[in-house]
C-alpha cells in the first residue's frame, strides 16, 4: 500500500521532529513519517515558546527532569554548533523581590548547585550592573542559560530528515485512528496513512490522540477541548 510506514509520529513540533531523527538515527531503515496538521512545522508551544535553553536549575536533584535537563542542553548547543544557528549566551538572573521568595531562592540555588550548574547568588548592587532595570532583595545568577530560535532548529531538523529520507507531511491532522489486524490506519485529509507503529507528539493535543487511539486516559490538557481540539 502507497502511504505505508514502518513508524509514523504524530505532530511537527520539536518532539515530534527529535522523535523522528532519533528513531532513524537507531533505525535507519525503517520508514519513517512525520504528519502534522498544519501547513508549516513547529507553529504551535514550539514556534511560540521564549526560546530559552534551560540550565537545569529548577528540577528536583537526581530526577530525570534534572538529569535530562543539564544532558540535552548539551546536546542542543553541540547541534546548533553543527548547524551554524546562532546561539545568544545571555545568562539569567532569577530574583527574590519579597522576603518571603528568599527561601525558594535559597532552594533553587541549592538545586542549581546539586545538579551540577554553575550558580551564583548575588546582591542588589551585582543585579544592578547585569540588568539595571531589575530590583530584588537577592538574586541568582545562572550564566549558561542561553537563548536560540527553536523554528531555526526545527528547520534544522526537518532538512536533515528529509535528507535521510523521512517522510514529513503537513496539512496532515490525524482524524482518527483504527486497529486493522496487522497495521494501525490513520486518517488525514489526503489519505489514510499506514503504520505499523505510532507515537503521540501531538502536543496539547496529545490527550485527544491519545484518546482516538483508543488509549483509556485519565488527564485532560487545560484549556478543555474548543471546537479546534475537538476534532
Ligand atoms: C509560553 C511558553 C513558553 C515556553 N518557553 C520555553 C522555553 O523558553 N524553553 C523551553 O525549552 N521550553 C519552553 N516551553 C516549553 C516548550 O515550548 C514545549 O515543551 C515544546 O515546544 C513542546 O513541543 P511539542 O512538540 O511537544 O509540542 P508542539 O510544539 O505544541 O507540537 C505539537 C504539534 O502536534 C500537532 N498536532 C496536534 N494534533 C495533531 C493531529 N491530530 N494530527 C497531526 N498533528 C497534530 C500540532 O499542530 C503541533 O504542531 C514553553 C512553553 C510555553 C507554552
Amino acid at each position: 500500500m502507497e502511504n505505508s510506514y514502518d513508524i509514523a509520529v504524530i505532530g511537527g513540533g520539536i518532539l515530534g521532529l527529535a522523535t523522528a531523527r532519533a528513531l532513524n538515527e537507531r533505525a535507519p531503515r525503517a520508514r519513517l513519517v512525520v504528519l502534522e496538521k498544519e501547513a508549516k512545522l513547529a507553529t504551535h508551544q514550539t514556534g511560540n515558546n521564549s526560546g530559552v535553553i534551560h540550565s537545569g536549575i529548577y528540577y528536583k536533584p537526581g530526577s530525570y527532569k534534572a538529569k535530562l535537563c543539564v544532558e540535552g542542553k548539551g546536546l542542543m548547543l553541540e547541534f546548533c554548533q553543527k548547524h551554524g544557528i546562532r546561539v545568544d549566551h545571555v545568562g539569567k538572573v532569577i530574583v527574590a523581590t519579597e522576603p518571603a521568595e528568599l527561601p525558594r531562592l535559597q532552594t533553587l540555588y541549592e538545586r542549581g548547585i546539586a545538579n551540577g550548574v554553575p550558580v551564583e547568588m548575588i546582591e542588589p548592587a551585582q543585579l544592578r550592573e547585569i540588568e539595571p532595570h531589575a530590583k530584588a532583595l537577592r538574586a541568582i545568577r545562572s550564566p549558561s542559560t542561553a537563548i536560540v530560535d527553536y523554528k531555526e532548529v526545527c528547520s534544522a531538523m526537518t532538512r536533515e530528515l528529509t535528507a535521510r529520507g523521512v517522510t514529513i507531511e503537513t496539512n496532515a491532522r490525524v482524524t482518527s485512528i483504527t486497529r486493522t489486524a496487522d497495521a494501525i490506519d490513520l486518517e488525514t485529509p489526503r489519505a489514510v496513512v499506514r503504520a505499523r507503529r505510532i507515537v503521540n507528539c501531538a502536543g496539547l493535543y496529545s490527550d485527544v490522540v491519545a484518546r482516538m487511539a483508543g488509549a483509556r486516559v485519565n488527564l485532560k490538557i487545560i484549556p478543555p477541548p474548543d471546537a479546534d481540539r475537538a476534532r
